[in-house]
């Protein structure tokens, strides 16, 4: 997708501060931090929202899934804990049209979220 900005992170046409990186996903922090510690973590291949993920994603939603904790570690928040948000659409907040997951730590997290 030519005009999403998170495939001109992917294409490193825009930088990025890039935490983790595999042929599949990319991790990397979020330009406005809503605490010590914010990454986005996102497919490289570029599907809108949780709404367009399909069975043929199976395969590549699993392994963000698991390189999740990878990132945490690389973090330095595997112990203390974190949250992992996915905004959909509209009312769930979500302004990037590419599918990416917040990372979030460094500060004790609230429940419910506002
Ligand atoms: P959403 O509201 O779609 O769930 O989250 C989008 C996130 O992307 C926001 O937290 C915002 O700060 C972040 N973001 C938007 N544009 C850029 C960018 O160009 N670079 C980085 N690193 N983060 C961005
Ligand atoms: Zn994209």
């Amino acid at each position: 997708m030519s005009d999403c900005i998170f495939c001109k992170i992917v294409d490193k046409k825009i930088p990025a501060k890039i935490v983790y990186e595999d042929d599949k996903i990319m991790a990397f922090e979020d330009l406005n931090p809503v605490g010590p510690v914010h990454v986005l973590i996102i497919p490289k291949l570029h599907i809108k929202s949780l709404n367009e993920v399909s069975e043929e994603n199976q395969e590549l939603i699993s392994h963000l899934m698991v390189k999740v904790k990878e990132i945490a570690e690389k973090m330095n928040v595997f112990e203390d804990g974190y949250r992992l948000v996915a905004n959909c659409g509209e009312l769930g907040g979500q302004d990037v049209g590419h599918l990416h997951f917040h990372l979030i730590s460094g500060r004790q997290m609230q429940w419910p979220p506002g």
